[in-house]
């Protein structure tokens, strides 16, 4: 990883000699007061739908704008927070904020779209919906709110709260919850029996998109897929990192084929992340990927660069 550091204004390239660095302890006695103090903010990525390049939506992650030791990737906090219970607090916020986020960006959309149908400037400014052709109200309606992923750690996973918390921040904020993905590592869930996926389970029924984030990293098992709720794979980094050599490593071309097969055969959608190169990008469109995110298409900023970005295509 140590290649990623150049770009990483977060220098998440060697996490281990960086938390030996700062004291851990500093950082697990401020976290607690760091929710109040306001010092956490979110970052948003898009998910390119591959097919057209259109924005389908973003992951929202979580940043700490520590006041000794500045800005924070989540690698070097989130351990900590899970460690100490505090990512029950703090993930209920970040999901708040990223739904209200999301909400945002729709209003806007819509505003937009109106706005362009009443100028009769569609085929102008409607290039974000590519329904640039109607016109009307119907142009707005038309608008498919932009979908928020909010990442779950395991202890949010297994908290009683999970599902009240999450009909509340939908409900408080009048989102649909099929605009809301969350995502859960494979690992996370393996092992995990019936009783322990009912809250995901129930979120699932109520329209609540589910992604299995860093998938292919744990020991995955084929056979477990068809017994999560999941509705979307989200491939591991390292095998669109595979892909980047010339010729692309075979036996990464053959895990993504095979794993798109089998994902979409179980009606999954595929998701993948780490793209950086249009080379990658226009293999892992031919094999059959649904998303992508990616440093090619964009890094994550803040929610204002989406507020005018949304409707680039990218
Ligand atoms: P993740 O969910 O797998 O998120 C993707 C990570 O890959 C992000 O790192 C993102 O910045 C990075 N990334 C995106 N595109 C590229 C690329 O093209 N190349 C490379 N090398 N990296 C790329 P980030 O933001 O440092 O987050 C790291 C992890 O922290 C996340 O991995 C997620 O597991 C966790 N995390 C972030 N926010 C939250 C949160 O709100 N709650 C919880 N529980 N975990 C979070
Ligand atoms: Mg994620
Ligand atoms: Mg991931
Ligand atoms: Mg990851």
């Amino acid at each position: 990883r140590a290649k990623d550091a150049g770009g990483n204004r977060y220098e998440l390239a060697d996490p281990d000699s960086d938390a030996r660095a700062i004291d851990r302890h500093s950082l697990t006695t401020r976290l607690p007061t760091a929710l109040e103090r306001d010092e956490f903010f979110l970052e948003y990525q898009p998910l390119i739908r591959m097919s057209d390049g259109h924005v389908d939506g973003a992951e929202a992650l979580v940043r700490w704008k520590h006041p000794v030791h500045g800005l924070l990737g989540p690698d070097r906090f989130i351990p900590l927070a899970e460690h100490t219970g505090l990512i029950v607090p703090l993930g209920r916020w970040v999901m708040e904020q990223a739904v209200r986020q999301a909400c945002a960006w729709h209003e806007e959309r819509s505003a937009e779209a109106k706005a362009a149908a009443k100028g009769g400037r569609g085929a102008k400014n409607g290039k974000g919906g590519g329904k640039s052709g109607k016109s009307g109200k119907g142009a707005s309606e038309d608008y498919r709110p932009l979908r928020v992923n909010v990442n779950l750690s395991p202890r949010q996973l297994h908290h009683p709260d999970l599902v009240p918390d999450t009909v509340a921040v939908l409900e408080g904020a009048g989102m649909e919850p099929s605009s809301l993905c969350l995502e859960v590592t494979e690992s996370a869930l393996i092992g995990a029996d019936e009783d322990e996926l009912k809250p995901l389970r129930q979120l699932a029924e109520l329209g609540v998109e589910i992604a299995l984030d860093d998938f292919g990293t744990g020991y995955s098992n084929l056979a477990n897929l068809r017994r999560l709720p999941a509705t979307t794979l989200k491939l591991d980094r390292s095998f669109t990192q595979g892909l980047q050599q010339h010729p692309a490593d075979p036996a990464d071309v053959t895990f993504v084929e095979g794993i798109v097969t089998l994902a979409h055969a179980l009606g999954l959608a595929v998701t993948v992340e780490g793209v950086e190169t249009e080379h990658q990008a226009s293999k892992l469109r031919d094999l059959g990927c649904d998303t992508a995110q990616g440093w090619y298409y964009a890094r994550p900023g803040p929610a204002s660069t989406f507020q005018k970005g949304f409707a680039v295509t990218l």
